[in-house]
């Protein structure tokens, strides 16, 4: 018999998706799976070099629980650089992926009973972390605004027992960029009504312009102390199986964080630390202004081929590497009853396409399609799905 906490949750849609796509094209048929979150290409040669040497100097042992001291200090030197804010190293944990970050995040703010305000579509981990920590997730619809969170919303859900809001910027699953402004509004707010600001930044190399991606800490340098950073090397070194993030915040969470992770996983893979310690020593940020590019350019060409849906609105895709597109239309013209999920996989068994329904991410009417694969497969992926939706009823 399973714990009651199991019920709470469900598996991972994104990760459900990716093994139906995965299932679908093992079975011969000729899958475009558009469904992953991570990036095609290679790591960059500095991380791969500076795991072998690891491997070949014999670091096979333990390190400090949450991290080599070099790379917490290189990590927080380089958050001081992109925040404008001096960060150290006993500000920083790293983690086995931005989703332990998160994990760590919940467990060591929230009490059981807290509310936690999450903009919604919202990356499916959220509120299953939250819930696991005993918490509720209370979700503020962004549908109608862009997928931005309107500030008045969000004063609208704040109760008394509100303890945190996720900020998710570029967002995961639809492509938002939070401009100066809003972050400037929910700061203001997490002030007023004393939160913890959950701030993921994981797809924050990739603001496409006129986007700019922005650190709130960078914008009101008063939310500092309540808030918790969350970034990964995951996409913007395209190393998702790697599983290497980190959280920065106030010095007595990090070490709250240190005393559960020491419980839990221990420090995170010796050899990947060593990789990416290697990549940021070098200084060299060319690999992540490459992939920003080639990602620019997959954006404008997957842009260009979706203007040609005949029902769905204009994408504003400001950041990240997902079209997140708004079938409502689209559904209502299919047979009374039809869902997403019938419409999603109707796209792969029919169209050969793999995209995430939106039900991963409380949406009944989205559809995920990542753009961080090759170019040619995307433009073949995007040119069946336009004409399967086209013609659908
Ligand atoms: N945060 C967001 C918004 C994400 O989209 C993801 C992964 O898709 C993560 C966190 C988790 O990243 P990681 O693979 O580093 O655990």
């Amino acid at each position: 018999m399973l714990a009651q906490r199991m019920s709470l949750f469900s598996a991972s849609g994104t990760a459900n998706a990716r093994a139906a796509a995965k299932a679908a094209a093992a079975s011969g048929k000729g899958i475009i799976d558009l469904s992953a979150g991570e990036i095609w290409c290679e790591p960059p040669g500095t991380v791969v070099a500076g795991a072998i040497a690891a491997i070949e100097r014999g670091e096979n042992r333990y390190t400090d629980t949450v991290g080599i001291a070099l790379l917490r200090e290189v990590i927080a030197t380089r958050l001081s650089l992109d925040t404008g804010h001096v960060w150290s190293a006993d500000e920083v944990a790293v983690t086995a992926g931005a989703k332990q970050a998160l994990f760590n995040a919940a467990m060591t703010v929230l009490n059981p009973g807290d509310e936690v305000l999450i903009p919604s579509p919202y990356w499916t981990t959220f509120p299953a972390q939250v819930q696991i920590a005993g918490a509720k997730a209370v979700f503020v619809d962004t549908r109608e605004n862009g997928y931005w969170p309107r500030i008045e919303d969000l004063r609208a859900a704040v109760t008394p027992t509100t303890r945190a809001i996720v900020v998710n910027t570029p967002h995961n699953p639809t492509g938002a960029v939070y401009d100066r402004a809003l972050l400037g509004s929910i700061a203001e707010l997490a002030i007023r009504a004393k939160l913890w600001i959950i701030f993921d930044e994981c797809y924050g190399s990739f603001a496409h312009e006129p986007h700019h991606h922005e650190n709130i800490v960078s914008v009101v340098p008063e939310v500092r102390s309540r808030t918790l950073i969350v970034n990964a090397f995951s996409k913007q070194l395209a190393l998702t199986g790697w599983r290497l993030g980190y959280l920065a915040g106030p010095k007595e969470v990090i070490a709250a964080v240190k005393a559960l992770q020491s419980h839990t996983t221990s420090n995170p893979n010796v050899i990947a630390q060593h990789g990416v310690l290697a990549h940021l020593e070098s200084g060299d940020r060319s690999f992540e202004a490459g992939l920003r590019t080639m990602l620019a350019v997959a954006r404008r060409s997957g842009l260009e081929i979706l203007s040609r849906l005949r029902d769905a609105p204009m994408l504003g895709a400001e950041g990240g590497f997902y079209f997140y597109l708004d079938l409502s239309t689209v559904l209502a013209r299919c047979a009374p009853g039809t869902t997403i999920d019938d419409l999603t996989n109707r796209l792969l068994a029919e169209a050969g396409v793999a995209g995430v329904a939106g039900s991963a991410f409380g949406d009944p009417t989205g559809l995920r399609l990542s753009y961080g694969v090759q170019r040619d497969e995307l433009e073949a992926g995007l040119v069946r799905l336009v004409t399967f939706f086209n013609d659908v009823d």
